[in-house]
């Protein structure tokens, strides 16, 4: 398939409607980041990469790091990992205290923030120095070196009072082992990392290829680990908007609030759109129009 034409396509038509949406503001460091930019790029299972508009531009990747921090924690951790948290879709907003009151501190999945704030709390556990380790895996992914955006994880840090409250509710119900701050430590650092549309579609080649390295091949997850990223992708992975995404689009997919979107064609290939605008589900609004259409005009879906 001639995938350069495609994006480009996409690119162009989206052109007039660049700066639609809302950018986050919650994160006062997101606050200021031009609206008016998309990026658009694509990694094949062997290799090949595509991209069109602003997709060497890195940005805050968010909760896309959930995807990164996940995988890490299945290596790490084992099924074991799911005597914290659970894979249901939660129904609730991504950053809800609600639902955990009545699940007993047990996050319903690992994509909303009580749950990737748990993850973070296995890794803190597992990784003398979880920082360093995630920032290794997610380099070696996209076969280059990315930082954390030390203003972004301040920023997050100062203001993040809800997750502050999400880590210290789930460590009164015993569900988080270590001090709430270094737990939060991690998970500040790991939203802030700072990303573009062909790094992020590099680095998530390994999902579009059964776990195995878009590098060098060597095993970040094992198939069925990769496969269960993947489901949960589809089921949890674009906050209240899952089964949108599902319905219009048909993909494994994880959003962030920086506007990224990383989007997974098992087998075949990985994607990555960015707009920051963003629509009432907190999914860019142009990154979700990006995807319905190259889902369109590819016939490439999990269905
Ligand atoms: N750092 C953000 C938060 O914790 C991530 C939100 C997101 O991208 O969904 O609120």
């Amino acid at each position: 398939m001639e995938f350069q034409p495609i994006i480009d396509d996409i690119a162009a038509s989206l052109a007039a409607e660049r700066g639609a949406g809302r950018v986050a503001t919650y994160i006062p460091a997101l606050a200021r980041v031009d609206p008016a930019q998309f990026g658009i790029a694509l990694c094949t299972g062997d290799g090949q990469v595509f991209a069109a508009g602003d997709a060497d531009v890195p940005f805050s990747i968010q909760s896309i790091s959930k995807l990164f921090s996940l995988a890490l924690a299945m290596r790490h951790v084992g099924d074991a990992l799911w005597q914290r948290i659970g894979r249901e879709p939660s129904g609730n907003p991504f950053n809800s205290l609600v639902q955990l009151e009545w699940e007993q501190g047990v996050p319903r999945n690992p994509f909303i923030n009580a749950g990737a704030i748990a993850v973070a709390d296995r890794l803190v556990s597992a990784c003398p120095d979880a920082r360093a380790t995630l920032l290794a895996m997610v380099g070696s992914l996209c076969g280059e070196a990315v930082a954390f955006d030390e203003e972004v994880a301040a920023s997050e840090a100062a203001t993040g009072f809800r997750n502050i409250a999400l880590a210290n509710f789930m460590r009164s119900f015993g569900k988080i082992d270590n001090a709430v701050d270094a737990v939060l430590d991690l998970y500040f650092h790991q939203c802030s990392l700072a990303m573009s549309c062909v790094q992020l579609a590099r680095a998530t080649a390994f999902l579009c290829r059964d776990g195995a390295h878009p590098l060098d091949g060597s095993t970040v997850v094992s198939e069925r680990q990769a496969r269960r990223l993947n489901a949960l992708m589809l089921t949890c992975g674009t906050y209240d908007a899952a089964g949108e995404f599902a319905f219009r689009i048909g993909l494994p997919c994880k959003s962030g609030v920086g506007g990224g979107i990383v989007a997974v064609v098992p087998d075949r290939l990985s994607l990555c759109v960015w707009s920051p605008g963003l629509d009432d589900t907190g999914n860019s609004l142009l990154g979700m129009k990006a995807l319905e259409m190259f889902a369109a005009r590819t016939g490439l879906s999990v269905f």
